[in-house]
C-alpha cells in the first residue's frame, strides 16, 4: 500500500517531465553574420556554423540533443567541433554529452569542450547534496586563464572569464566578425539576476562582468542593434538592453548598501523595498524578488566580512 501511494506520487511527475520534453519546440533565430540563437527548455543555445564545421554555446538538457542535432543539420551538414559551456548550471551543460554521441565526427572523436576551469572543478566535486556527474559531461578543453581565444569559421571566438559574476566559472563568447556575443546567465533580461552566491557568485562580479560586455558592444544608430547580445534566458537583445538591466542591478545594488550602512537587518532592507520602482518589469521566473533582494543583501554583508 505504502510503495502504492509512492509510484503514484512519483509517475505523474516523471511523466510530466517526459512529456515538457517532449512538447518543446526547438526555434532558431538568426543572430547575425555566421551566429544563430537556439531557444528550447533551458538555458539559450548559440551556434556558430560555416565550412570548418559547427561551435555551440551551451547544450540545454540531455533529453533535447535529438531536437537540437535536427536544427542544426538544417543549417550545416558539417561535425560538432567546438561546445562551449558558459557556467556549470545544468540547464546549459546538460546535454554536453548527449550532443557529443550526435555530432557526426568519426568513431572515437569526440568534440572539444571548453569552459574556464571552476567549471570542471564544480563538475568533478561530487558532494552530499551533488549527484555524481559521468565524465563524458565534463569539459575536456577547461582554460585557467582570464581569457581564451580560437579562429573559426573564419571569424576570432574571443572566450573571456568573468569572475566571480553568476557564478565562479563564467565564460562570455565574442565571435569578433559576426558581431555577437553569447553572455550566459550574467544577462537574463526581464528576470531578476540570479546570482549563485554557493557557487562563488556575488552582484559586484555581476556588475563588473555586464560593464566588461558593455564595453565590448557598440550600437548602430539611433541605439539600436549593432552589438547583437544572446542572453542566457530570454530574447535576443542589444546594447540598450544591457544598458536597462545593468542600471537597475546597480541601482538596487547601491540602495541595499545604503540600507546595509545604516544597520539595517535583511528583513528591513526586504521591507523597504529597494527594487520598488522595477517590481512590475522583472519577474519571478527563476527567483522571486525577496531571493534576489536577500542575494544582494547576503553578497554585500559576506564581502565585507
Ligand atoms: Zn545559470
Amino acid at each position: 500500500m505504502k510503495a502504492l501511494s509512492v509510484l503514484a506520487l512519483v509517475l505523474p511527475l516523471f511523466a510530466q517531465q517526459t512529456r515538457d520534453f517532449d512538447n518543446v519546440e526547438i526555434r532558431v533565430l538568426p543572430v547575425q553574420g555566421n551566429v544563430y540563437m537556439l531557444l528550447g527548455a533551458g538555458g539559450n543555445s548559440t551556434l556558430q556554423v560555416g565550412n570548418d564545421g559547427v561551435l555551440v554555446v551551451d547544450t540545454q538538457y540531455a533529453e533535447l540533443a535529438p531536437k537540437i542535432m535536427t536544427e542544426i543539420r538544417k543549417l550545416s551538414p558539417k561535425p560538432i567541433i567546438w561546445m562551449v559551456n558558459t557556467h556549470v548550471h545544468p540547464d546549459h551543460t546538460g546535454g554536453n554529452e548527449a550532443l557529443s554521441k550526435l555530432v557526426g565526427l568519426g568513431p572515437g572523436q569526440a568534440p572539444r569542450i571548453i569552459a574556464h576551469e571552476n567549471v570542471l572543478n564544480r563538475m568533478t566535486q561530487s558532494g552530499s547534496n551533488q549527484p555524481e556527474i559521468p565524465v563524458a559531461m565534463w569539459p575536456n578543453d577547461e582554460y585557467a586563464t582570464s581569457q581564451k581565444d580560437i579562429f573559426f569559421n573564419g571569424e576570432a571566438v574571443m572566450i573571456y572569464h568573468m569572475p566571480a559574476a553568476h557564478t565562479d566559472g563564467d565564460s562570455i563568447v565574442f565571435f569578433r566578425k559576426s558581431d555577437a556575443i553569447s553572455t550566459g546567465d550574467i544577462f537574463t533580461p526581464g528576470r531578476w539576476p540570479v546570482i549563485d552566491l554557493s557557487r562563488g557568485g556575488s552582484v559586484q562580479g555581476t556588475l563588473d562582468a555586464l560593464n566588461y560586455i558593455l564595453k565590448l558592444t557598440v550600437p548602430a544608430r539611433y541605439q539600436d542593434g549593432g552589438t547583437l547580445v544572446v542572453p542566457g534566458h530570454g530574447r535576443l537583445c542589444d546594447e540598450s538592453d544591457l544598458v536597462e538591466y545593468r542600471d537597475m542591478l546597480t541601482i538596487v545594488r547601491d540602495r541595499v548598501q545604503d540600507l546595509i550602512n545604516r544597520k539595517m537587518t535583511l528583513e528591513q532592507v526586504k521591507a523597504a523595498r529597494p527594487a520598488r520602482d522595477y517590481e512590475t518589469e522583472y519577474s519571478s521566473d527563476f527567483q522571486t524578488l525577496d531571493q534576489f533582494v536577500e542575494t544582494v543583501y547576503r553578497s554585500l554583508t559576506e564581502k565585507k566580512k
